[in-house]
């Protein structure tokens, strides 16, 4: 399947069925050294796949690098197969010489200099930036990786640098803010990620910050998905400019502090009924 639209692509080199949750891609192309990545262990890219009826999702959906050797032209993302969805529904039929066109490149994991351990914790979508960040750890870093998966939901394999822990998660559901107050934090500088569900990850945000205490250096926390991401998109394209008020409103009141930021743009969004 090729792309049109004149975006940068990547060539489906291989494909893997690694379980019932996740199919992996190996992608190639010089696409992949133009991007200018990050080279931070969660750093994603924006991919636009082809549609089944025709054409191509010129949204895009972010895809986490599993491994990346941009110089090499080579890649690996690793696809969760839920229920629903352009990217899920294209993992499903992928096949060598597929085309996917590919656009932007962010990283959003933060940890300090010196801290001596770290806690990673995420649900299915999460894992693949979780056992990367595991695996490419500094040597002495305690890293404990906490999953969220539905008792029927495979493990995929997590990196031996970890102490693995899973935490079952109603289907449907998902309580990664209990997850953060259950944690016993060990001594000295660390940092806690959390990345799964929008409303999940804006509760364990909120734990954080407003239960655990801890300063926004010691955490970082990013939302991988929508559980009703149609109606949120459909809201947001309805009235684009009533989030960038409320954007633009939550920056006026808080600040330098993005946290602050952050809590006063949700506040507002939720008393808009925006979220
Ligand atoms: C920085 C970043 C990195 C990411 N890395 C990865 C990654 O490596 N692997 C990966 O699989 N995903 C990853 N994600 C999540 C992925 O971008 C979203 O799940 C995305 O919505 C999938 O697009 P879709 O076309 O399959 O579904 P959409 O069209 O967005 O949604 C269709 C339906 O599926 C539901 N849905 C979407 N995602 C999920 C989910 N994860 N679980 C259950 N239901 C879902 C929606 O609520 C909606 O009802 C990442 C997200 C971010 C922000």
């Amino acid at each position: 399947m090729t792309v049109d639209g004149g975006r940068p692509r990547v060539r489906v080199a291989e494909v893997h069925r690694l379980s019932d949750l996740f199919v992996r891609a190996e992608l190639e192309g010089p696409a992949l050294a133009g991007l200018d990545l990050p080279g931070v262990p969660d750093e994603a890219c924006v991919f636009h796949f082809p549609l089944p009826g025709g054409g191509v999702d010129d949204l895009g959906r972010w895809y986490t690098l599993r491994r990346v050797a941009p110089d090499a032209g080579r890649a690996t993302v690793d696809v969760l197969c839920h229920e629903g969805g352009v990217g899920a529904a294209w993992a499903r039929r992928a096949a060598v010489g597929d085309e996917i066109g590919i656009s932007r490149a962010n990283s959003w994991f933060r940890r300090p200099g010196d801290a001596r351990w770290q806690i990673l914790i995420g649900d299915a979508a999460a894992l693949p930036a979780l056992a990367r960040i595991a695996e490419e750890a500094p040597d002495g870093l305690w890293t404990e990786m906490v999953a969220e998966l539905t008792d029927d939901a495979e493990l995929p394999a997590t990196p031996s640098t970890a102490r693995v822990r899973r935490v079952s998660a109603a289907p449907g559901t998902s309580a990664l803010d209990e997850i953060v107050r259950g944690l016993e934090l060990p001594p000295g500088q660390g940092y806690v990620y959390v990345g799964g569900e929008a409303a999940a990850t804006r509760a364990a945000r909120k734990a954080l910050r407003h239960e655990l205490g801890l300063r926004p250096v010691d955490y970082g926390v990013l939302g991988y998905w929508r559980r009703d991401a149609e109606r949120f998109r459909k809201r947001y394209e309805a009235a684009p400019d009533r989030f960038a008020q409320a954007w633009a409103e939550a920056e006026a009141g808080g600040g330098d502090d993005e946290e602050r930021v952050l809590d006063l743009y949700e506040a507002k969004l939720s008393e808009a009924g925006l979220i």
